[in-house]
């Protein structure tokens, strides 16, 4: 859950932000990839898209692992200028941070960081093994008005949940059918879980929002279209209701926000506007520079990648 973003993601070069579209579903194929010996689905960057509203990055976890068998060990390492948004359907995670926190997540709760201009955690399945880990790691870019801001950590116990007919909708960012989640979101952001055994169901959305779904179980249509895990759905903007149908049970999360109006530079663990940015945040975690603080984790911190462009002459 690092979310080491590569250039196999997206390619780390300075401009604009996605275009958004009209109500639509585009499927954009996830790419497999590997963290710390966790399969990952990536559903954000792809080639395909880059962003859905504020929500810059999803990497869909598992289901893997089992009894006796450590599944998620990820050693310290630095954030700037994002979220992370931890919310698991099976398992458990350990996060610790260089605020101090020192969190156990379970299915159902949500895990909120704000790395600001510098924060740095670990994240591991608690001992002794546990049950098998499934769920998922998103991160939200934060606007220019607080990304140069100081870090901080949110956990959330309980989250408000609305039934839509069959649907059980929990609401981790932002608000849906007007129930808000009580956690920080520094523009405007809907992000839920969607629980539906059978049937159809509709879900009210924010016009001027553009969404997206990720499947995590299951299967659901929107449309023609289904909806399984390794793809993310690109639903666009202008929708007021959004219909859906179980093909099979599933969970999927919807995630939307107004499109991203700031240019997003992304490389490795960190979002900012400018390789500039990323190339002093670089040094900074190399040197063990007080912005990343220091994590009490028994994990090995993790080095920085080599950049993958020329550095800026001196
Ligand atoms: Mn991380």
């Amino acid at each position: 859950m690092s979310g080491p973003v590569t250039t196999a993601d997206a390619e780390p070069t300075e401009g604009r932000a996605d275009d958004a579209a009209g109500p639509t579903v585009t499927l954009v194929p996830s790419r497999s990839s590997d963290v710390a010996g966790t399969a990952v689905r990536r559903a954000l960057p792809t080639r395909g898209r880059r962003t859905v509203g504020p929500w810059c990055f999803v990497d869909h976890l598992g289901p893997a692992g089992g009894p006796g068998r450590p599944d998620l060990q990820i050693g310290p390492h630095p954030h700037i200028g994002l979220q992370t948004v931890t919310w698991l359907l099976d398992g458990a995670v350990l996060h610790r941070d260089s605020l101090g926190s020192e969190q156990l997540i379970r299915p159902g709760q949500l895990n909120l960081m704000t790395a600001g201009q510098g924060v740095s955690h670990a994240e591991e399945s608690p001992p002794p093994g546990g049950r098998s880990l499934h769920g998922a790691q998103l991160w939200v870019a934060q606007p220019e008005t607080t990304r140069h801001g100081e870090p901080a950590f949110e956990h959330h116990a309980e989250l408000p949940v609305v039934e839509l007919g069959g649907l059980v909708a929990t609401v981790l960012l932002g608000e849906l059918a007007a129930a808000r989640s009580p956690a920080r979101a520094d523009t405007p952001i809907v992000g839920a879980d969607l629980a539906l055994a059978s049937g159809s169901a509709a879900v009210p959305l924010e016009s001027a929002f553009e969404h997206a779904l990720v499947a995590l179980d299951g299967a659901l249509a929107v449309g023609d279209e289904v909806v399984r895990p390794g793809a993310l759905a690109y639903l666009g903007e202008g929708r007021e209701s959004l219909d859906l149908r179980a093909v099979e049970p599933c969970r999927a999360l919807l995630l939307g926000g107004p499109p991203f109006g700031e240019q997003l530079l992304m490389w490795w663990n960190f979002v900012a506007r400018t390789r500039e940015e990323i190339a002093r945040a670089r040094a900074d975690w190399e040197a063990g520079h007080e912005r990343f603080g220091e994590v009490g984790s028994p994990l090995a911190r993790i080095p920085a990648p080599q950049p993958t462009w020329r550095p800026a002459s001196a």
